[in-house]
């Protein structure tokens, strides 16, 4: 087993990590930012150690992370999401250097982090992809040529996007003309590459993923999927498991669709296959080779602790559970707390929390790094708490979501949890019925007042905060 891991992350993600390698006795190395130096991860892990003042170059200085490994005497590195968590070349360097990267072989993350490398191999292992280039797009010309084939409209996209950028949707040739060259820059910018490529556009499609977990045996499970078709800009804002609009046919086939995608590439450790459905049709869409954002709502259903797991599968054991072990039950689903005003078209809204309580009861989950009198950074991703709720029913999960983000109190900054509220009112989302374009197709939810009629319990909670703050 492993003995001292490096969590190359920061926020609730390095938390996250830190609490499975506690419960492990694995002890933990947490790395900062001077932005950082308040963040909970650093007070919370059992050695922390600097990366220099700038505020986001040492997160992703490959050399540095891993040389500050070695220097710590840490077996391993975990990545976490975002940052260096699909960059093959830092998978490479600990492989040289002889730390474990806690993730797949850097070939694999190369293979699956580029969109166009990743759709050949799926193709070849007779996985269904959306119709599309083979491969990059050469110019404008070549676009246009295949757009016209497979007919509008299509979806620009970079190759070694990430995070919902790099995605543009073009409904006539003038609109591809014009969205050809800003994805182009957009995609030199942001992931400094300035390949793309382009697919047919799904229309209303429903954004299904599927979990999956490989040990260096050759042991590739499921642990079902994940509904994330609640999207604003193509960016998850809620997440659900399982999918209340699916099958049980189509649930086995998309969890035996992922497995089979694992094990063509040769996969190893926790990571999710991203497919796209229309009608009863599925289009792989895109491999994300690291823990995800929304892990929590398959733990909450199936009981499996995913980054137990990872640390289990990086030490060479293999899986704790076969596929026939694996169950799951209720719905759970996530918000994601971002640090934005959605009245102001979701402008990032970073600060001071002046009071921030805790939703707590009966199947709430919470994972952040953030407390009273945190001052949340400008230089990093909004996303400031993850609200995770767990009921035996759908209904009760939409109900006890509501409750939750109820209870919930975070002053100082502008947040999506009102918002998030009026889409679980909403009667379509109710009856479990939504696609990717939800979102956008009711800009009516984002007419709420933001004086919220306080329940019982908020305002139980109200006067005790005001007693404590004396207010
Ligand atoms: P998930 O797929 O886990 O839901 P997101 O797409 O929301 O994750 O991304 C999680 C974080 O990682 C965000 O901060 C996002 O900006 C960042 N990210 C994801 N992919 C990339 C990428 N290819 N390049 C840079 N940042 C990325
Ligand atoms: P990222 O790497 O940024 O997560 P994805 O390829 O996973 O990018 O796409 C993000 C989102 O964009 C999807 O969840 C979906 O809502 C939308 N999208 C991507 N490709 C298509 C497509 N071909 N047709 C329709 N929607 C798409
Ligand atoms: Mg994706």
């Amino acid at each position: 087993m492993l003995k001292k891991v490096l969590i190359a992350n920061r926020g609730e993600i390095a938390v996250r990590i830190i609490r499975a390698c506690a419960e492990m006795g694995i002890r933990s190395v947490a790395v900062y930012t001077d932005a950082d130096k308040y963040s909970l991860h650093v007070k919370r892990a059992d050695e922390a150690h600097s990366l220099g003042d700038d505020p986001v170059a040492g997160y992703l200085d490959p050399l540095r992370i891993v040389n500050l490994a070695l220097q710590t005497g840490c077996d391993a590195i975990h990545p976490g999401y975002g940052f260096l968590s699909e960059n093959a070349r830092f998978a490479e360097l600990c492989e040289q250097y002889g730390v474990t990267f806690i993730g797949p072989k850097s070939s694999v993350i190369q293979q699956m982090g580029d969109k166009t490398a990743a759709r050949d191999s799926m193709r070849a292992a007779g996985v269904p992809i959306t119709p599309g280039s083979d491969g990059n797009l050469a110019n404008l010309d070549e676009a246009i040529a295949l757009a016209t084939e497979i007919g509008y409209p299509v979806m620009i996209k970079a190759t070694s996007g990430g995070g919902g950028r790099g995605i543009r949707r073009c409904d006539s040739e003038a609109e591809l003309r014009q969205q050809f060259p800003r994805v182009i820059s957009e995609a030199t910018k942001a992931f400094g590459s300035a390949d793309v490529f382009l697919e047919k556009c799904i229309v209303n499609p429903r954004h299904i993923e599927v979990q999956i977990l490989a040990d260096s045996q050759g042991n590739v499970i499921h642990l079902y999927e994940r509904d994330c078709s609640i999207q604003r800009r193509n960016q998850k804002l809620i997440e659900i498991a399982p999918s209340p609009q699916l099958t049980p046919e189509q649930r086995d086939y998309v969890g035996e669709l992922a497995v089979k995608a694992a094990k063509a590439v040769g996969y190893e450790n926790a990571g999710t296959v991203e497919f796209l459905l229309t009608g009863n049709q599925v289009y792989f869409m895109e491999m994300n080779t690291r823990i995800q954002v929304e892990h929590t709502i398959t733990e909450q259903i199936t009981g499996v602790d995913i980054v137990r797991e990872q640390l289990r599968i990086a030490s060479g054991l293999s899986l704790s559970y076969r596929q026939q072990d694996i169950q799951y039950r209720g719905f759970a689903l996530q918000f994601r707390i971002n640090a934005e005003d959605p009245k102001n078209d979701f402008l990032p809204s970073f600060g001071r929390i002046t009071h921030y309580y805790a939703p707590g009861g009966p199947g709430v989950r919470i994972d952040t790094a953030i407390y009273t009198g945190y001052q949340i950074p400008p230089h990093f991703d909004s996303m400031c708490l993850k609200l995770v709720v767990w009921a035996l029913n759908w209904e009760d999960a939409v109900d006890r979501g509501q409750r939750a983000l109820d209870d919930m109190r975070l002053h100082g900054i502008k947040t999506t949890a009102t918002y998030y509220q009026q889409i679980l009112n909403h009667p379509d989302f109710r009856q479990g019925h939504f696609d990717t374009s939800f979102v956008a197709g009711h800009p009516e939810l984002l007419n709420y007042s933001e004086k919220r009629h306080p329940s019982a319990v908020a305002l139980a909670i109200a006067t005790a905060l005001a007693a404590h703050a004396g207010w």
